[in-house]
């Protein structure tokens, strides 16, 4: 039986064992979760085993556990190593879900349930892709190690870790990452570029208690009224922010990158359609792909204070506070970015109240050397396996790609997008061509 039989002969059998992996809430950031995160460690080190892989580890970390594993049989061929995460989202809103989050459904020929695109879905093609290739070959054509953590939703502290302490052992010539998304639908596709990530909460104060304001309202600052004024002084009308040299250090696009970003097989109605809104909305100047995927932004991710429970309380609130984000692009410095950004608010914010601005997360943007023969390879395999040309595009990511760089150092990472579909297991088992190179 050939690659392409076996895998086919086994579709239902892969399936099923997929609903499985998706059956288990492995939510990272609840800790009622925390078995189901020990449960989906245990299965995820099982199947690499079954898989044939070695020298297989679940490493107990400062929050979730990380699995490892290695075939390490093929002498003088390129080592690869595989990273995907095993932990979910909280699934809630739960009302908003047509069948339930962890029971996997099949709909329309789509099939629903948490993790199913990010990143059970993947890993689990990864894994049988590997087994499909050692039944059928006999052995792993090439050296792999493989790395699977569970705190990928909730920043990745411990893969850090992890890293620090195994770089000799994670040394590799390739490293792909198989958790970014396709441009669409049957379209496979390398993501090459990141755009970075500082993530902040700001927390204004006014009164120094909470007032009522039948008798206060009229004569205090309500802090919710300032922090709406706030961030709606951060963009101008064109959708540009306004913080003074934000985009100062922004990397200018070539005419090429320009030209391949138009040319990409990518429909502004699909774009559209997945978006849902009335009409879109941008920085203006730059085309949809552009303002995707070479454009820094800054959007409002979160705003509360005061009273959102059931009823009614005249309340103003002493404080209001608000999570939000920018994206950020090759050039410019996170660090930078946040002093510009601080100062910036300083000067919007009245006087009559104070405020705190913490910075929770920052991830750097990052470009691959998409020349390098390696993506070529990469290029090649998804042709095969999915009969199109894959197509090379930017995302958003970048933290864990920080962390994936170091373990590897010189390696090249390649980014795979692979949205599960009935032809991913072929992809990824024609991945195997990569000791032709
Ligand atoms: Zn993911």
């Amino acid at each position: 039986m050939n690659l392409t039989e076996y895998i086919e002969s086994k579709r239902d059998e892969h399936l099923n064992d997929l609903f499985e992996f998706l059956r288990i809430p492995s939510v990272s950031a609840q800790s009622e979760h925390k078995p189901d995160i020990e449960r989906a460690a245990k299965w995820v080190a099982d199947r690499l085993g079954a898989a044939g892989l070695e020298n297989i580890e679940i490493v107990p970390t400062k929050m979730h556990p990380l699995v490892y594993a290695e075939s390490l049989h093929a002498p003088g061929k390129p080592t690869v190593l595989f990273y995907g995460h095993y932990d979910v989202q909280p699934a809630e809103p739960l009302d908003l879900w047509t069948s339930p989050a962890f029971e996997p459904t099949i709909r329309g020929g789509n099939l629903y349930g948490r993790g199913t695109a990010d990143d059970k879905g993947q890993v689990h093609i990864h894994i049988r892709a590997l087994d499909a290739i050692r039944k059928t070959a006999g052995k792993l054509p090439i050296n792999l190690k493989v790395m699977v953590e569970g705190e990928e939703e909730v920043g990745s502290v411990s893969l850090w870790d992890f890293v620090i302490a195994n770089k000799p052992r994670l040394k590799a010539d390739a490293l792909v990452v198989s958790d970014t998304g396709m441009l669409a639908r049957g379209v496979p596709s390398i993501t090459y570029a990141l755009r970075g990530l500082n993530y902040y909460q700001i927390e204004i104060t006014g009164p120094a208690q909470d007032l009522h304001s039948g008798i206060f309202g009229g004569a205090v600052p309500n802090p919710i009224t300032i922090l709406c004024e706030l961030f709606a002084k951060l963009h101008d009308s064109n959708f540009r922010v306004t913080v003074p040299g934000f985009y100062d250090d922004v990397a200018k696009l070539s005419k090429a990158e320009r030209k391949t970003l138009s040319d990409l097989p990518w429909k502004v109605k699909e774009f559209r359609k997945n978006v849902g809104a009335p009409g879109l909305m941008g920085e203006k100047g730059f085309s949809i792909g552009e303002q995707l995927w070479t454009r820094p932004t800054l959007e409002l991710n979160g705003i509360w204070g005061g009273y959102t429970g059931e009823g009614s309380k005249t309340v103003i609130p002493s404080k209001a506070y608000a999570k939000f984000s920018t994206r950020l692009v090759p050039n410019q410095n996170q660090d930078k970015i946040t002093r510009l950004l601080e100062r910036h608010i300083r000067k919007l914010l009245p006087k009559t109240v104070r405020f705190k601005l913490d910075v929770h997360s920052q991830g750097k943007a990052w470009v691959a050397p998409y020349t390098h023969p390696f993506f070529e390879v990469a290029h090649r395999a998804l042709e095969k396996g999915s009969r199109c040309r894959a197509s090379c595009l930017a995302s958003d990511c970048p933290t864990k790609t920080r962390t994936l760089r170091t373990s590897t150092s010189r390696s090249k990472i390649i980014l795979a997008g692979s949205r599960p579909s009935r032809n991913s297991t072929k992809v990824w088992a024609a991945c195997s061509e990569l000791p032709h190179i």
